[in-house]
């Protein structure tokens, strides 16, 4: 440590671009690393959400633009008092709200190393270190998520860029035509399709079945009535894990029909596909193996912070699409064994998604991934079995799957549902989110903290009972 501290010294040059001291820098490093791992420690006696006014929010952070140096200690603790506080805490363990964002340490430390040394991975000369632990990584994934061998892939922002990057990716590669969804598609993956200009005609939204399934009879009946309409049928997309509801459209029969058919074949697993980490979500997500494309959201069920999506993809297929080796980039362009991400998406300067994975993988092993994915299908399941013993208050909309149930209660109105969901986010105990299935506003528990507990359940669903 002192000959570091010595040669950091002897070096001339400050260590900081625009001049911070390396003691100030060490003492302003080191309060950050405090100030998070106290607000870590003592999360639970945060409210689950908080949203500020906006005026208020303006004029504490606002004010002119500093000409001058303000302080930085004080700078950092405008942020951590009133900027931080105002967002929905997605690591409370009773925030149950559209997706949690429960993320882990080990993850963050490999996030704060890589932003300390200006990581880039765009491409392989110019960032052969970080280039390696995303192939690393990515294959990892890839074998978590039980998928063939020479498949290849790429860290993007989260699911919706990555559904959008596999969009374009298949249309270079098999050519366009018509897609096929269901209702209950994520609505970032239609909105991808439209910006990628696949015309409104072109993209079949096909109704759920009374499971919110993807219905395999209407897309069979879809696509012969496209071919005999002389539309060329072209990418089917199927959902492991709907947000909603935690559902599984009918995968192997699926991926039959884009075998038989010569379909492409794109699986949104944004939310869900981690379960495959367990016994019980490998039979529950059985065919997701089989896409052609896969994504999946580690900043979700992969306990890392935002923002880290990941697409899966077959061998070649990403480079075909995006190759760009203008003049000015020739020096750095990979050899054989060597990748050039930024010809795996649209991002050409890019920082390291991978180093989080990478360091939590480690540090904590799949073995513990494991388990805290199957404490949250547990708590789902508890949360079921809990609101199936007040039958005459609740009933269960959709049983617990992975992770998500929904409910409502007896006699009850839609806008009241909505009315219990803001009450209780209002008072900081938890937060819950509402969702329409089938036009029916119901109650839905998204639970994928291991931190949470059968009270955390139990008191949260007591309280929507009682507001
Ligand atoms: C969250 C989610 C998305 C969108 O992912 P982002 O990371 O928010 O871009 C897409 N599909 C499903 C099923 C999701 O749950």
């Amino acid at each position: 440590m002192t000959t570091d501290r010595l040669s950091e010294n002897e070096s001339g040059y400050p260590p900081d671009t625009l001049g911070l001291e390396a003691e100030e820098m060490r003492r302003l490093g080191y309060r950050v690393v405090d100030m998070v791992v106290d607000r870590l420690a003592r999360k639970t006696r945060e409210a689950a959400i908080l949203t500020g006014q906006a005026d208020q929010l303006r004029q504490a952070l606002g004010g002119h633009l500093p000409e001058q140096p303000l302080n930085a200690e004080e700078s950092l603790a405008l942020l951590a008092e009133v900027a931080l506080p105002h967002q929905q805490r997605g690591d409370h363990p009773r925030y149950f709200a559209r997706v949690p964002g429960p993320s882990s340490f080990a993850a963050v430390l490999g996030e704060w190393l890589g932003t300390g040394f200006n990581t880039i991975a765009a491409s392989w000369a110019g960032g052969s270190g970080p280039a390696t632990v995303e192939l690393v990584v990515i294959d990892w994934l890839r074998q978590l998520m039980g998928l063939p061998e020479g498949t290849e892939g790429v860290l993007v922002s989260g699911g919706s860029m990555a559904s959008l990057t596999a969009f374009a990716v298949a249309r270079a590669t098999v050519g366009t035509g018509v897609v096929y969804l269901s209702d209950q598609t994520h609505s970032s993956l239609p909105r991808a399709l439209k910006e990628l200009g696949f015309p409104p005609e072109y993209i079949r939204i096909l109704e759920s079945d009374d499971q919110l399934r993807m219905p395999v009879e209407s897309l069979l009946a879809a696509i012969a009535g496209d071919r005999q309409a002389g539309n060329r049928p072209f990418m089917v997309i199927g959902t492991a894990g709907t947000t909603n509801a935690g559902t599984v459209d009918p995968l192997p029969e699926l991926a039959d029909i884009c075998a038989r058919e010569n379909l492409w074949f794109h699986i949104d697993g944004a939310y869900g596909a981690p379960a495959a980490l367990t016994a019980q979500g490998r039979v529950y997500l059985h065919g997701m193996e089989r896409a052609d494309s896969l994504v999946l959201d580690p900043h979700k069920w992969l306990f890392q912070p935002y923002d880290a999506g990941c697409l899966l993809i077959r061998k070649g297929a990403l480079e075909q699409c995006f190759n760009m080796n203008p003049e000015y980039l020739k020096d750095v362009e990979a050899g054989a064994g060597e990748v050039d991400f930024r010809n795996r998406g649209l991002e050409l300067t890019r920082r390291s998604r991978a180093l989080k994975l990478w360091m939590s993988l480690r540090t904590y092993g799949v073995a513990r991934f494991r388990e805290a994915i199957e404490t949250g299908i547990a708590l789902a399941e508890y949360a079921e079995r809990y609101l199936r013993q007040q039958p005459d208050k609740w009933e269960v909309v959709t049983p617990a799957q992975i992770g998500v149930v929904c409910f409502a209660l007896k006699g009850k109105t839609g806008e009241d549902h909505k009315q219990r969901v803001q009450e209780l986010a209002d008072s900081g105990f938890a937060c819950v989110s509402s969702t329409v299935l089938k036009g029916r506003t119901v109650l839905r528990l998204c639970i994928i903290n291991p931190l949470t507990t059968e009270d955390d359940v139990r008191e949260t669903i007591d309280r929507l009972g009682s507001c």
